[in-house]
């Protein structure tokens, strides 16, 4: 048996295989073979397979979410059907080479053909050209689309992983999250939680490949590790996990029951989300609404920026999903840990002080007016409120507005429908909550963002592993300027809640309540948890 500690991320425990999960940076090559026949058998087989996973995932979207969203695997279908698509691809066969870089031609030709048309319509088809070629590519080369490739569910164990490389992987594939790098507060950690799972970070394991395929065991209450447990170990794991189960049962009986303390006071839990799909965990959560869905996520792991109608498509998807309950949708926030590369930013000296978030999207506002037409155009169907993240000025509130101001007033013109939309700004920045008595003046509500807020309050980077332990998220200094940021709000009539993750941690309920807070959003997960605390309380 080996034993490895690190830093929990949510406490549970998971008990299954390990898997290694290995970086996707395959890069293809262009091969002379000798057989094109067999090459070109390749590609056939591929393409087949190919067809089936976008019919498969066209009957899963359409049963899921509907035939708007499941529309675009018909078209990726489509476009393996073409005959120039399929005619460049042989070509490069009948000249010899192998099957990936025939496929990559193909890409690039069409792709760059699409991206120089007029036409809106079919410049967005070049991010689909180059979608449904690297599926291709990815079956020839034998790489799944997830990066696991197991039968059954297993314990992710990676080096470190990226937000971009989470946010891509099938939950039901995955029991638990081990990685030798990282910190609790980091996105990827963010997304672990938001999923559910047990996660350990900052293990230091460097053998990953040593023990791939063994039997794990992950304990998210002590952040203990264990590679192949004695029997002994293994049976009273087993025993902690169902009861780890059965008290997460125990708390589905708070479904259904109002978040309110003995003496009356009445706090709304809501749930934070990354993922469309995240709002059914947020409604089998019994959230009161979505206080943060960090839409950064739907720019991650893909190669192009997501079109309007992606957008308007995926925000209304999640409207109609809560109904009546309200949905704070928070417009982009890449930069720092999310990386993506067709933004083409710079390599920074301190990227999370350095170009992020809203500083983008005022510099580049082509990019957040299609944001904000999307949402707007969904708002519509739900309950739509939209924050900013990063404020640090009020200045900068003004500029968000007029944008705002403008795009409604195309919408409008255009003749699109559009519901009331609240507008609210992040508190995660030490300059927001010493302002926030001007800031409460311009905007509908504030949502503090205690991550960020700590990381700058404190000077510490919230990625750093060893900067965990001076971490104080219960410094004096961020409580002073939640509660400061919670009277301004007051003051002028709005509400304050908050978003970041320590609004889940119950050893401050009482506090958060003592304080005025009127909402806390959480993961999924912890949104029973934190009722319970309420109502004990
Ligand atoms: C925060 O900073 O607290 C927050 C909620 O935003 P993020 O974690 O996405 O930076
Ligand atoms: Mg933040």
């Amino acid at each position: 048996m080996e034993k490895y500690t690190g830093k929990s991320v949510l406490k549970g425990i998971a008990i299954g295989r390990i898997y290694w999960y290995r970086k996707q940076d395959y890069q293809v090559e262009k091969v002379e073979t000798a057989d094109s026949e067999a090459e070109k058998k390749r590609f056939a087989d591929a393409l087949e397979t190919a067809k089936e996973q976008l019919g498969g995932l066209y009957e899963e979207t359409l049963a899921r979410v509907g035939e708007d969203h499941a529309m675009i695997f018909d078209i990726h279908k489509m476009l393996l059907e073409d005959g120039d698509y399929l005619d460049t691809v042989n070509g490069v066969l009948e000249e010899g080479f192998n099957a990936e870089y025939a496929v990559e031609t193909a890409e690039n030709r069409f792709a760059e053909l699409f991206a120089s048309m007029e036409d809106e319509y079919m410049r967005a088809r070049a991010a689909d050209i180059r979608d449904v070629s690297k599926r291709v590519i990815r079956i020839l080369a034998g790489i799944p689309e997830d990066g696991i490739l197991a039968d059954g569910p297993v314990i992710v164990a990676a080096d470190d992983l990226t937000p971009s490389e989470t946010v891509k992987m099938d939950k039901n594939k995955i029991l638990a999250f081990v990685t030798a790098k990282g910190s609790s507060n980091s996105h990827t950690a963010i997304l672990a939680r938001s999923m559910n799972l047990p996660a350990l970070v900052s293990t230091g394991i460097v053998n990953w490949e040593a023990l791939e395929g063994k039997v794990g065991v992950v304990d998210g209450f002590s952040g203990e590790f264990f590679v192949e447990p004695e029997p002994e170990l293994l049976n009273e794991m087993i025993h902690r996990k169902n009861r780890w189960v059965a008290d997460l049962k125990a708390l589905e009986q708070l479904r259904g029951k109002d978040n309110v303390t003995g003496d009356g006071r009445r706090i709304d839990v809501f749930a934070n989300i990354g993922k469309v799909e995240d709002a059914d965990g947020a409604l089998e959560a019994d959230a009161g609404g979505i206080g943060l869905f960090r839409s950064e996520f739907l720019y991650l792991g893909r190669d192009s920026f997501p079109t309007e109608e992606e957008q308007f498509i995926s925000y209304k998807t999640v409207l109609e999903k809560m109904g009546d309950k309200k949905v704070v949708i928070r417009t982009l926030d890449i930069g720092a840990d999310k990386k993506v590369d067709y933004f083409h930013l710079d390599e920074e000296e301190n990227p999370a002080l350095g170009y992020r978030a809203i500083r983008i999207c005022l510099d580049r506002p082509e990019i957040f007016i299609t944001q904000l037409r999307a949402i707007f155009r969904a708002s519509a169907y739900g309950r739509a409120a939209i924050m900013f993240p990063m404020v640090v000025s009020v200045d900068e509130v003004r500029r968000i507005k007029e944008i705002v101001r403008q795009v409604k007033q195309e919408l409008s013109a255009g003749g699109h429908p559009m519901g009331e939309v609240e507008l609210g700004i992040m508190v995660e920045t030490p300059a927001a909550a010493l302002i926030s008595g001007e800031l409460a003046k311009e905007v509908d509500f504030f949502s503090i963002g205690t991550n960020d807020l700590t990381q700058y309050t404190l000077a510490v980077d919230r990625q750093n592993q060893k900067l965990e332990a001076i971490c104080d998220t219960h410094h004096p200094a961020i409580l002073e300027l939640i509660r400061m940021t919670v009277e301004n709000a007051h003051k002028e009539g709005i509400w304050a809640g908050i978003c970041g993750e320590l609004a889940a941690d119950t050893d401050l309920t009482e506090t958060f309540l003592a304080m005025g807070v009127d909402e806390l959003s959480v993961s999924a997960s912890s949104v029973l948890k934190v009722r319970k605390a309420v109502r004990e309380l």
